[in-house]
């Protein structure tokens, strides 16, 4: 085997996607004893749609489209259940919208994709042991050890595999304890409803045509030492408690009943040291917990899997430069400030909607009012809870494009969505002549495209020739492909210095 995923929750089930897809040979061990039935993370963002149609699903639709025909659009997302909303319509986006989905929903996707494409997701496989050395890493499920080249951990918030390679998990401490529960409702709502008042706050979003998630917190269950937090998450969450929380905030019940899951919330908020240890890395909730606000932990861990996943195919496949294993442009490198940022937003959504106090509802109010201007905040805001605006580092100096991710432009033949793969580069020669068509190289492949044009395009405007990775985030572009050589090199020869 290459790679050993341990963890078959959503994120390790798209890392073996991109990796099979890839030509890697993964194979995944999940303890549970099937895809899980819980709808957990169920808000999709724009950004985790997109790199889901790089990986075709069962039927050979994209993943993306199965998604979205199973899910709900929302035009809109929210920070902090602020009443003004961000506003999704304007994105440059295949997908300007939040999709509602359950989270078990996206694991029978990409599990099925995966029975489809004969890459083994072995369940009931608890994972017991993990050991490496300088050529392979090692797993024990029950009696047996299992050995790949590299491994990687996406075994969750409690990861055994963190643990074992000795990576650090600091953080700060949870000190509330908040509720969520998947339910019927005699008196079903139409869109979602947020209440925030001095009793607590409580969101109601339709989830699918029957069920409905409802989240909140009571204003007495803040301020908590880490002890009772504990004790009280230990506790089970029941039907009668969340219709008297219900009751308390919003002053009804909505007629909740038949609850799916039932489960008490914290806002520990924890970022591993680094998410590479020798040939073990980390991805997802392995790698970072937060409180759960504005439905990121799943669209961020995905998007860890697809940075790292190319990545490592192509370590595996001994086509990685050195920046891109351990540099610069690295996973760890590329990703961990994307969830330092993920944690410090949720940290300012904890304040904003946990404040149960006459100076915590003016704020609200008054960093409402900035959203609802559609100015600035809101482009901002989007554009992270999107994961739209998600770019890694480019050198000083280089056209402003690089580094960023790129949009789903028209091709010649297809977009650029639905062509990229993660084994290969895309070159986009977008030169009137199609002066590029002949160019050969090692991991490229060349596409002609019509010019960028349209709102939100202008910084294409001198651009005559780009690389776009498997991931879909801009290498190189230019007006002339004068640099083209070098970056390609830069990108794809393994002692390029
Ligand atoms: C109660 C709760 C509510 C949430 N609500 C939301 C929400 O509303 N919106 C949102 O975006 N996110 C939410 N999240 C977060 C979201 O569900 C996670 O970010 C997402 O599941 C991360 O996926 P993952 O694959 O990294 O980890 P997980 O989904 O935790 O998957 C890890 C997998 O590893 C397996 N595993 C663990 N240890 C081993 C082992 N030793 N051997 C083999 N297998 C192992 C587990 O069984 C599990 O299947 C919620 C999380 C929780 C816990």
């Amino acid at each position: 085997m290459d790679v050993i995923v341990v963890g078959g929750g959503p994120v390790g089930l798209m890392a073996a996607a991109l990796l099979d897809a890839a030509g890697v040979r993964v194979e995944v061990y999940e303890r549970n004893s099937g895809p899980s039935r819980q709808s957990r993370g169920s808000t999709m963002h724009p950004r985790t749609l997109e790199v889901l149609t790089m990986l075709e699903g069962a039927d050979g639709r994209r993943i993306s489209d199965v998604l979205v025909a199973e899910g709900r659009q929302v035009p809109d997302a929210h920070f902090a259940t602020l009443p003004d909303r961000l506003d999704y319509r304007g994105l440059d986006s295949a997908f300007p919208f939040v999709l509602h989905i359950p989270q078990w929903r996206t694991e029978r996707i990409l599990a099925d994709a995966l029975r489809a494409r004969s890459v083994p997701v072995h369940y009931g496989a608890e994972v017991a042991e993990v050991t490496q050395s300088a050529d392979e890493v090692r797993v024990r499920v029950g009696e047996a050890w299992h050995s790949a080249r590299f491994l990687i951990g996406a075994d969750g918030a409690h990861s055994l595999v963190r643990r074992a390679a000795g990576i650090d998990f600091p953080g700060t401490e949870p000190d509330q304890v908040g509720f969520g529960a998947d339910v019927r409702l005699a008196e079903p709502v139409e869109r979602a409803q947020y209440y925030w008042n001095l009793a607590g706050h409580v969101s109601v979003v339709p989830l699918t045509e029957t069920t409905t998630r409802v989240f909140g917190l009571k204003a007495g269950d803040v301020g908590l030492s880490s002890v009772e937090v504990r004790r009280r998450q230990a506790e089970p969450f029941t039907l009668p408690e969340l219709l008297d929380s219900l009751t308390a905030i919003c002053g009804r019940d909505f007629g909740a009943h038949s609850p799916s899951w039932l489960s008490r919330s914290s806002n520990a908020g924890r970022h591993a040291a680094t998410y590479r240890a020798g040939r073990v890395m980390l991805a997802g909730d392995a790698a970072h917990v937060h409180l759960p606000a504005g439905g990121q932990g799943l669209n961020v861990g995905l998007q860890d899997a697809t940075n790292l996943a190319w990545k490592l195919a192509a370590e595996v496949r001994g086509w990685a430069p050195k920046e891109m294993t351990d540099g610069e442009a690295g996973y760890d490198a590329e990703r961990r400030p994307v969830a330092e940022q993920l944690v410090a937003n949720t940290r300012a959504q904890d304040a904003l909607m946990h404040t149960f106090s006459p100076a915590g509802g003016a704020l609200r109010e008054m960093f409402s009012g900035f959203i609802a201007q559609g100015g600035e905040v809101n482009r901002r805001l989007a554009g992270v809870l999107s994961g739209l605006a998600v770019a890694y580092p480019s050198p000083d100096g280089a056209h402003p494009l690089i580094g960023t991710r790129a949009p789903d432009l028209p091709l010649a033949h297809g977009t650029l969505l639905r062509v990229l793969r993660p084994d290969r580069f895309l070159l986009l020669d977008f030169t009137t002549d199609g002066s590029l068509a002949g160019l050969t190289a090692a991991h490229v492949e060349v596409h002609a495209a019509p010019l960028p044009d349209g709102p939100g395009r202008e910084a294409w405007h001198d651009v005559r020739v780009a690389l776009i990775r498997p991931d879909g985030y801009i290498a190189y572009a230019a007006p002339s492909p004068a640099g083209l050589f070098d970056a390609i090199a830069a990108w794809t020869t393994p002692d390029h210095s």
